[in-house]
């Protein structure tokens, strides 16, 4: 194991899985990761788990203080069409979902519904609860 790579594991580090179905790492600095091989583990691939956890942390982020101007959109096409002088606030459609993402493991319902379908897919989600990437829809009736 290369030395540099002592400095990601003294805080702690765990691994579960077997040589099968890969391994989800996790430290405190990148939180859950999947690799498909122990050999996978190295200075890059910390690297690039930190750069992977932070921008998730910073989309997440986004998406928060996105939430409230979502509320409303601008009547640009009443605009152009000389209906008013200045663009015109409208209520925007906020898409209502009638499910949530529901982790394949431990059943935790994660994430909010306005995270795209295909970052899910992607498996760019970890579950919160336990690190599980798959999830799958749960419908409110
Ligand atoms: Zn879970």
């Amino acid at each position: 194991m290369e030395k540099e790579i002592l400095k990601y594991l003294e805080q702690g580090i765990s691994i579960d899985g077997n040589p099968k179905d890969g391994y989800i790492v996790f430290t405190i600095w990148t939180q859950h990761f999947k690799i498909s091989s122990l050999d996978e583990l190295s200075v890059e691939r910390f690297e690039k788990a930190i750069s992977d956890f932070n921008r998730r942390e910073e989309l997440e982020n986004q998406l928060l203080r996105e939430i409230e101007p979502l509320q409303h959109d601008w009547d640009w096409r009443g605009f152009i069409d000389g209906k008013y002088d200045n663009p015109k606030p409208v209520l925007a459609e906020v898409p209502k979902r009638d499910f949530e993402w529901v982790c394949n493991e431990c059943n935790f319902p994660n994430l909010t519904s306005s995270v795209s379908e295909d970052e899910i897919v992607d498996e760019l989600h970890s579950c919160i609860e336990c690190g599980c990437f798959e999830m799958h829809k749960r419908y409110f009736s």
